[in-house]
């Protein structure tokens, strides 16, 4: 059955009521519709990752079945990280509600709910925060702005916590830099000590433990799908890659998010990277432990966060290898460039990473020794050590969709399209305010990216859908081109509903067609099966 199956049609979806509510947003309960949140974490989940009081709920009940000291618990959480994180107090302190932010979140572009405004999410939090924690809040209550912790207020941060992706688009816009993914991050954090999460988030966590990467995938299925992948290469190319598993003393470890080897149409972008690493005859190895770049601790807890990234480093070490390089993801960008260095750093005991074919030093990566694909890739083609016939990908006009993490957190706005500009010939930008910082969000990521939630993923998409309609047919775009295994996920659901007939690609997967590889035999088809060229009618 489709997954859009059950949505409203997108008719119905573009009835947005922006109207208020008549009452008060503290007066305003919660509303759990089925379609627009996602299901509690099993309590297997819980038990696995060592978190506080699994156990089974719903959040249509009434009853959470909350610890007995619960509010002690929230607010000894909330102290414990006003102390500990600087940005968390600053971001509680300093908002003047000047509203900049209010329509800059997907999610309330595509619901008209307000407590999806970002200043608005960030007030759930802020609230509790001036009743307990200021002297004025404490005197003069709501018209402080202060309120008191009820269970109620429990339910709504469930509720509005997971209806945010961390996108951080808000903070773009924010006069004072306040970043509502920051506060989203310790809202899930202060549930978590409540046993509330998501299962969506925590079973990829928890899997990640076990198995080594977030889709449970054993080592030898790992080795099993590679393997198939390289026999379709060789029927398509004619060219038998090599694909060297767990190999020490390889010069480099390559780290990709396990959507890449599991579901189309990330699949023929790990085909991509095998044809690439191949021509170059890069010694390089993957990893059965480290078997997943991206880090669904981001979507759980800052000591999450830590826990699953600390596992790629410990594996580099054991491997030996000299420096890491990363596929194409999205949060995992987020995790290396703003958390790992003061989590688990410095890697030291790594090599500051220079490209093997082109000498180039990435002095970007010195202190985590870990390359984006798409430098490493753009620096190739810079350097003239790729040959690439373009022609291959005729048939198709391309869209680049900027994923939140790498754009916003990286600034990573050129290597991907220079990289696709010299790989195919019709390429087409969205309209301005809607990519590169700017860019809005897939409204699946941070763990929504479920079924049951599919509703709210569509009207939190409509602004990128709007964005890639928009460009279908002024220029006929029929690809939608990201750089993040959580978008190539997510976004085939968000065009087939927003822009049906634009599919989603990943930039080394159109790379590895356009790639002419030493001995190949004349290709027929792409790296999907279909024929190069469109068949005229
Ligand atoms: S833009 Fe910044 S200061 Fe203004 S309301 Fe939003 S979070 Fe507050
Ligand atoms: S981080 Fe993104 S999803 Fe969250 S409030 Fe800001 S714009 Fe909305």
């Amino acid at each position: 059955m489709s997954e859009l199956a059950g949505v409203p049609k997108p008719e119905e979806l573009l009835k947005i009521d922006y109207q208020p509510p008549r009452k008060g947003w503290m007066d305003t309960p919660v509303n759990f519709k089925p379609g627009t949140y996602s299901y509690p974490a099993a309590s297997k989940n819980h038990k696995i990752l060592d978190l506080p009081f699994p156990r089974e709920w719903s959040p249509t009940e009434e009853d959470w079945k909350l610890p007995e000291n619960w509010k002690e618990i929230v607010l000894n959480g909330i102290a414990e990280r006003l102390s500990k994180y600087r940005s968390f107090k600053v971001f509680m302190d300093i908002c003047v509600r000047c509203g900049a932010c209010a329509d800059k979140c997907h999610f309330f572009l595509g619901s008209g709910d307000p407590k999806n405004m970002p200043v608005l999410r960030a007030e759930l939090l802020r609230s509790i925060y001036r009743k307990e924690f200021t002297a004025a809040g404490k005197v003069l209550g709501k018209l402080a702005g202060a309120r008191e912790l009820t269970p109620a207020v429990i339910k709504e941060w469930f509720y509005y916590f997971y209806q945010c992706t961390e996108c951080r688009r808000c903070s773009v816009f924010c006069p004072y830099g306040i970043d509502t993914a920051e506060i989203t991050m310790i809202g899930r954090e202060l549930l978590y000590l409540l046993g509330l999460g998501i299962n969506w988030a925590l079973e990829p966590a928890a899997k990640c433990f076990m198995t080594g990467n977030h889709l449970g995938i054993q080592p030898h299925t790992l080795k099993d799908t590679l393997d198939f992948f390289a026999d379709d290469l060789e029927d398509i190319t004619g060219v038998r890659v090599d694909i060297p598993i767990n190999k020490k003393g390889a010069d480099i470890l390559f780290v990709t998010p396990s959507g890449d080897y599991f579901a189309d149409p990330g699949t023929y972008t790990c085909m991509g990277y095998l044809a690439l690493f191949h021509e170059l005859g890069l010694n390089y190895t993957w990893s059965t432990y480290a078997s997943e770049g991206g880090n669904f601790g981001l979507f759980t807890s800052h000591e999450m966060i830590k826990r699953l990234n600390a596992k790629i480093y410990a594996e580099a070490k054991r491997l030996g290898v000299k420096w890491i390089l990363g596929g194409e993801c999205g949060h995992m960008w987020r995790v290396i460039h703003q958390y790992m260095d003061t989590m688990n750093g410095p890697a030291d005991f790594l090599e500051e990473p220079v490209s093997p074919i082109t000498g180039t030093k990435f002095e970007n990566a010195k202190a985590t020794k870990m390359v984006h694909i798409m430098e490493f890739t753009a620096d190739l083609i810079k350097h003239n050590k790729l040959k690439l016939d373009p022609s291959r990908n005729d048939k198709l006009k391309v869209t680049f969709h900027d994923s939140c993490n790498p754009a916003r957190a990286m600034g990573i706005f050129e290597e991907p399209r220079y990289v696709i500009k010299n790989v195919c010939k019709h390429f087409y930008d969205m309209p301005e305010n809607t990519i590169k910082e700017k860019t809005f969000c897939c409204a699946g990521g941070a763990g929504l990216g479920n079924d049951e939630n599919m509703e709210m993923r569509l009207r939190g998409g409509l602004p990128r859908g709007n964005a890639v309609k928009y460009v279908q047919e002024k220029h006929k775009v029929n690809r939608l081109a990201c750089m993040c295994a959580i978008d190539r996920a997510t976004l085939v659901p968000l065009c087939d509903y927003w822009a049906p007939g634009v599919q989603v690609t990943g930039i080394h997967e159109m790379l590895a067609n356009a790639l002419v590889m030493k001995g190949e035999k004349e290709r027929e088809t792409d790296l999907r099966g279909e024929p190069l060229k469109e068949v005229e009618e």
